[in-house]
């Protein structure tokens, strides 16, 4: 910050630098000179949000009762639908006076909720490659993430009994996300039960992450890790309507299942923010209340975008992983590049944009993500143009 004589805070300037930086200025140099770039990079759906949901906003934002301070918990109607749609969903139970709690997104409660438990010193057990909001929010608490490799040979799945039993005891909270983002990985209801187990056995609070759980294919549904036997005893998890409905840019999600969990977040949130406009919650209601087949819609146009890039990436000899869940595509990258010479490389011959698997977390390295963000015809394009490279 030239000619700001105030030094930033230690949180801040301790941030990991911002790898996309690079790739920022490359794509920046490409439009410049009239690239046609197709962008696999953002994970921000491209379709709008259903007409009914907006229809709803439509009309809620013109009463005035919705234009005080909403509470910071979220009104009970929204939380009474999140418990409906979990039970329906998941057959999981939730008392929606303190088993639900409303978030401005996801992200707003995965970033505070290590400033309600954990304290300098304290360990976070963090997947890597993995969501960076998880280790800066444990950064901006104090905390320090242990990384937990998602290998091919683990299937991506965290190895538990690897971790040392030193940073098991000095650990506190422990997220997980599935499915995946970035490898689009899911998890089963065996895994989650063993998540349980080691939470139980060294008393860390799991923080499941599971924004992706609607965004499936071949009618394949992944599981909530609230299924597992004991899992409300440990942890939480954390949703979102942004992936399920399109709706990223209305800033509402949601925590559900311990309640000592989501009162220490909610403690936090109580002192910084003050809740979701309530017109915004009302259109969620819709979402979670009528949306089963308005998301099942949102799924069919995933399913074809998968159903012609996999094929196509095949085809032109790149290695993907399969893809049950969530809308990346974690490609190999070939032989003799890195992540962040394999971007470059797509970038500068084919406009394509891509994120390289380092940017989220070191055990990313060797990967680039692709996004189905974008249409099947584009996306087609992405894979032709690809070809002309030869790998
Ligand atoms: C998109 C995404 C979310 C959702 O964020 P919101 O704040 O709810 O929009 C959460 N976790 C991961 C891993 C994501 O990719």
């Amino acid at each position: 910050m030239a000619g700001f004589p105030i030094e930033p805070a230690g949180r801040i300037k301790t941030l990991p630098p911002y790898l996309f930086a690079a790739i920022d200025e490359m794509k920046k140099k490409a439009i410049a000179r009239g690239a046609d770039i197709i962008n696999l990079g953002i994970g921000d759906p491209d379709l709008p949000t259903p007409a009914p949901i907006v229809e709803r906003m439509r009309q809620e934002a013109g009463n005035p009762k919705h234009h005080q301070y909403p509470s910071y918990e979220g009104m009970l109607s929204f939380r009474q639908a999140v418990a409906d749609w979990y039970k329906r969903r998941f057959g999981v139970s939730l008392d929606p006076a303190d088993e639900v709690l409303t978030l401005i997104g996801s992200k707003e409660g995965i970033g505070h909720v290590p400033l309600a438990f954990v304290d300098p010193g304290d360990v976070v057990l963090v997947p890597s490659p993995g969501y960076p909001v998880y280790p800066v929010g444990t950064s901006f608490a104090g905390g320090t993430s242990y990384m937990m490799p998602l290998t091919k040979a683990n299937h991506f799945l965290p190895d538990l009994q690897a971790i040392p039993k030193d940073v098991a005891r000095k650990a506190k909270l422990m997220f997980l996300n599935y499915p995946n983002n970035p490898t689009s990985v899911t998890a089963g209801k065996d895994f989650f039960k063993r998540v349980v187990e080691f939470a139980n056995e060294h008393h860390i609070i799991v923080c499941h992450d599971a924004a992706y759980s609607e965004i499936y294919y071949d009618g394949r549904k992944p599981p909530s890790f609230l299924e597992a036997d004991g899992a409300k005893e440990v942890g939480v998890e954390f949703h979102s309507l942004s992936k399920t409905f399109n709706m990223t840019g209305w800033r509402i999600g949601f925590a559900v299942g311990n309640k000592q969990v989501l009162a220490g977040l909610g403690k936090v949130k109580s002192n910084l923010d003050s809740g979701v406009f309530q017109a915004v919650q009302e259109a969620g209601i819709v979402g979670l209340r009528d949306g089963d087949a308005l998301a099942e819609g949102i799924r069919a146009v995933y399913q074809e975008r998968r159903d012609a890039l996999l094929p196509g990436l095949a085809r032109i000899g790149l290695e993907v992983e399969p893809l049950h869940a969530a809308f990346y595509v974690w490609v190999t990258v070939p032989k003799g590049f890195t992540s962040a010479e394999f971007t470059a490389l797509l970038l500068e011959r084919t406009g394509i944009v891509t994120t390289p698997g380092n940017g989220f977390g070191e055990a990313g390295e060797g990967y680039v993500r692709l996004t189905l963000c974008t249409t099947k015809e584009r996306l087609l394009e992405a894979v032709s143009r690809m070809d002309t490279i030869g790998f």
